[in-house]
């Protein structure tokens, strides 16, 4: 399965949190480009790149909102010309290949897991892959809350590709819950460069 977490866009105790306890197992980051360029979060940048185990992919660009009011949240809504969203996905992957190289893989993951646009186009932009919350069991529906029970509820009863968290949102139970989970060796972690 994949471990991954979503919106890397700055450093904190949280991501520093994540990044330690899953440092033996293939790790999938979803990071936000604009926010990385800042020198305010050199220092997250920096952190990632020690950890070779996390592949990087683009979450979006900005990770704003530009839904109409009554859409669903979305970067990047079907109302959104091509020509206002374009320069941005080409800009965010020039981002995250500059910043870590070969840790970065070519796969797009939308913010809120929405695209309001045929996929086809990403490809033509250099994307090898495309995830959003389809094959992924969301690990917290609700912030700071983990259900055990309905997670190996959901495991035994329905195969997904991977878990998603988001590692700002974890407390410490959640931390021990995925500390366990790696220990416990039932889950065979793969990485994104061998599922997509
Ligand atoms: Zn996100």
């Amino acid at each position: 399965m994949l471990l991954r977490s979503d919106d890397i866009n700055c450093d904190n105790k949280n991501l520093r949190k994540f990044l330690k306890i899953t440092k033996d197992v293939p790790v999938l980051l979803a990071a936000e480009p604009r926010w990385l360029t800042k020198p305010e979060t050199k220092s997250a940048v920096e952190l990632v790149k020690q950890y070779k185990n996390a592949t990087i992919v683009q979450h979006g660009y900005d990770h704003t909102n530009r839904a109409k009011d009554g859409e669903k949240k979305s970067e990047f809504p079907s109302s959104r010309s091509a020509e206002d969203y374009i320069p941005d996905i080409i800009e965010g992957k020039k981002i995250l290949e500059e910043l870590f190289g070969d840790q970065f893989y070519p796969v797009f993951v939308p913010p809120w897991n929405r695209f309001g646009h045929n996929y086809h186009i990403l490809s033509e932009l250099g994307f090898i892959g495309y995830e959003n919350s389809k094959g992924f069991l969301d690990m917290q529906p609700e912030r700071d809350f983990i259900d055990k029970k309905y997670f190996w509820n959901k495991l035994q009863t329905n195969r997904k590709r991977g878990l998603m968290f988001h590692h700002s949102w974890l407390n410490d139970e959640g931390f021990k819950f995925i500390e366990e989970l790696i220990e416990s060796g039932v889950i065979q972690w793969k990485s994104i460069r061998e599922s997509s």
